[in-house]
């Protein structure tokens, strides 16, 4: 045992695993090979305990390099969040708060007060609720109106967003039947209106978050369901997933339908997620009339559904940032989108003057995260030409802080637009101890 953990290969898992873990793992492994009745020789012990040891390492929960050019990652944990967040998780949870109490009367209050304020001044709303993700907002939504009625969708926008999460399987959960119609390129108003009977309670747009329908396409307009729904008394509601909550043509993308149109055009419930376009904490925000948002109140499922103080404490930090006006500077997000492809240019001379082989080359970097799926931001990727590219991105993945790159063709590909200009030296270092 002391000689193993005096070996460098093993000591070197101290500072991320702790020596207590390290002897756990020695332990196991020692009776691993006791019922084996096998005694290898002593390198074979090292190699399988670093291997073990390794393993653990990996599968720790640990900050990334996200060197793909996916701004909003789902695997690599969404939005990154300002200085502004992570100091108010950190203040929040280092003890007590006022979450569930109005230091104003001394009696008990709401949890969603401390964002409600906020998210209304924001967006228009009358009135606001948050959930633990958008997936948790469109099952309230359903679960509190639809079920045992209809809802109505178009056939072009019955969506599977990742992990499983498919409308129409949702729906049926919640006790709702599904009327879908129109096409699966062209839905009119007057299919919405064809399917109206009374058992129809809602009538509901989703956004198309990771595909597009393009060609002969015909789309109803968000105001005109509106007034369908208030003609046969059905609420309309939106699921916007990605929820941007200012133009994104101000970075030169295309227009994405803000939080603030779809409220203008009257929608009555709108859910976005806090972690994909608005650069916060993982939330579902609901948002919409007063009286619809107090019945989601009331519904004892949102008990079941409800955030956690450091999330509130990260998204009412995150919605200051709008207030102020100081996002764009301020979130990761939009500091990402906003750096201009010649800052991207500069910082790839240093890597193409130390890594053999590797040249500056044009790349296209993505929103992700079901947000503009089509969308191609302009960005510069470092591109490495290696003999097994594979062999660099597995030696880049082990490396700390893990990093994790792109691979086309027989290069791999470090894209600069996701990478902080603040990791360059530790990507650089890394890729330069594979000998590149
Ligand atoms: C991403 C997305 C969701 C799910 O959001 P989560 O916050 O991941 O639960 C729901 N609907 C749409 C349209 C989305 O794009």
């Amino acid at each position: 045992m002391h000689r193993l953990l005096a070996e460098p290969n093993i000591s070197q898992y101290e500072g991320q695993l702790g020596r207590e873990t390290i002897k756990v793992t020695i332990g196991r492994l020692f009776d691993r090979l006791r019922a084996s009745r096998e005694m290898p020789p002593y390198a074979a012990v090292l190699d399988s305990l670093s291997a073990d040891l390794e393993a653990l390492a990996l599968a720790q929960l640990q900050p990334v390099i996200n060197a793909t050019g996916i701004i909003v990652h789902t695997n690599l944990g969404r939005a990154p969040l300002a200085t502004e967040a992570q100091a108010a998780i950190a203040e929040i949870s280092r003890g007590y708060s006022n979450l569930e109490f109005d230091l104003e009367g001394g009696d008990r209050g709401s949890r969603y007060a401390h964002v409600t304020g906020a998210l209304k001044e924001l967006t228009g709303a009358q009135d606001a609720l948050v959930v633990n993700n958008c997936a948790a907002a469109v099952l309230l939504v359903l679960d509190t109106f639809a079920k045992g009625h209809e809802v109505v969708v178009a056939r072009s926008e019955l969506i599977e967003i990742g992990g499983g999460f498919r409308l129409p399987d949702v729906l049926a959960r919640s006790g709702a039947t599904l009327v879908e119609v129109g096409t699966t390129n062209r839905v009119y108003l007057e299919d919405f209106e064809a399917a109206l009977s009374p058992r129809t309670a809602l009538l509901l747009r989703t956004h198309p978050s990771n595909y597009r329908v393009e060609g002969f396409t015909e789309a109803v307009e968000a105001r005109d369901l509106v007034a369908l729904g208030a003609r046969a008394g059905a609420i309309v509601a939106e699921d916007l997933g990605s929820g941007a909550l200012v133009d994104l043509a101000q970075f030169g993308l295309p227009h994405e339908r803000t939080v603030q149109e779809a409220i203008a055009d009257g929608i009555g419930l709108v859910t976005l997620s806090g972690d994909k376009l608005l650069g916060g904490p993982q939330a579902g925000i609901v948002l919409g009339r007063a009286n619809l948002l107090a019945r989601l109140r009331s519904n004892p499922l949102l008990r079941a559904l409800r955030v956690d103080k450091m999330t509130l404490a990260a998204l009412a930090a995150t919605l200051e940032l709008y207030r102020d006006g100081s996002y764009r500077e301020r979130l990761p997000l939009f500091r990402m989108l906003s750096a201009s492809v010649d800052a991207l240019r500069r910082r790839a001379e240093p890597y193409c003057t130390a890594i053999k082989n590797a040249s500056a080359v044009e790349s296209d970097a993505y929103i992700g995260g079901g947000a503009l799926p089509e969308t191609r931001v302009a960005s510069i990727a470092v591109a490495i030409a290696v003999d097994k590219p594979n062999a660099l991105t597995a030696h880049l993945r082990r490396a700390n802080p893990p990093i994790v790159p792109r691979v086309d063709g027989g290069r791999v590909l470090l894209d600069l637009r996701t990478i902080a200009p603040s990791e360059d030296a530790v990507v650089l270092d890394a890729v330069t101890r594979h000998g590149g």
